[in-house]
């Protein structure tokens, strides 16, 4: 299993596609991709990431963009149960590797209609909720992020919100890859991005990160700036 993402300018749908075949030899039974540019456009399948080329319209393509390949936990191999996962207004897409271990719980204060059997889309409805209460895209994800228990490795977009990706980790891999000042990647292995930059910042558990086109900022749960200096991937891409 395992994530990629992008913010840059064009060219969203092959970076992805091409990560998320880097990342086949980890296993996973179904793999998504959500592209936004206008909109945003969320498209899943079942088996190999050559399946959900297929169904990916040629013309499609994203300025930012989130891809996933699942191992599932929770509920069977899907096309519903696989990620991205939308809360009910479609303002949050998400994608997650890991476990939530107190999903049910924060379940029963959610009052949405659930459409898949994850522990996944609980965590994005959860955000939704959040949002609405404090009306702020960033503190509602690091208060999402803390209100979970278990692993976690995530992506987010925001649809009202062309210029940053929301990244958080716990007990899951994730890396920043860094582009050239026009783009930024973020993936579960540095060898999903060596395609794009060999350039990675290292992020630790209870973690997350503002991925903007130029710029990666790296924060704690309760907002604190960290700064990291990148280092250089050396494995053969
Ligand atoms: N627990 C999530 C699910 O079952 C994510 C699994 C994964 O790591 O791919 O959908």
């Amino acid at each position: 299993c395992g994530i990629v993402g992008m913010i840059g300018n064009t060219g969203a749908k092959e970076v992805l596609l091409k990560g998320l075949e880097k990342l086949e030899y980890r296993g996973y039974d179904s793999a998504g991709l959500a592209l936004m540019h206008e909109n945003v456009n969320v498209h899943k399948e079942v088996g190999r990431i050559a399946a959900l080329r297929e169904i990916i319209p040629a013309e499609l393509d994203g300025t930012i963009g989130i891809g996933h390949t699942r191992w599932a936990t929770h509920g069977v191999p899907s096309v519903p149960n696989a990620h991205p996962h939308q809360s009910t207004t479609g303002r949050f897409t998400l994608v997650h590797n890991g476990v939530i271990e107190n999903d049910e719980l924060i379940k029963k204060t959610l009052d949405v209609p659930f459409l898949s059997e994850t522990d996944t889309e609980v965590i994005v409805q959860l955000m939704e909720k959040h949002f609405v209460e404090l009306g702020d895209v960033e503190a509602a994800f690091r208060k999402t992020l803390s209100d979970l228990h278990g692993s976690y490795a995530i992506a987010m977009i925001d649809s009202e919100d062309k210029e940053r990706l929301y990244i958080g980790k716990n007990k899951s891999p994730l890396l920043v890859g860094l582009g050239d000042g026009t783009f930024n990647v973020v993936a579960s292995d540095a060898m999903a991005m060596l395609q794009v930059t060999d350039q990675y910042l290292e992020l630790h558990d209870g973690e997350i990160v503002i991925l903007t086109r130029e710029s990666a900022t790296i924060k704690t749960l309760d907002g604190e700036v960290l700064e990291r200096a990148p280092y250089t991937a050396e494995i053969d891409a």
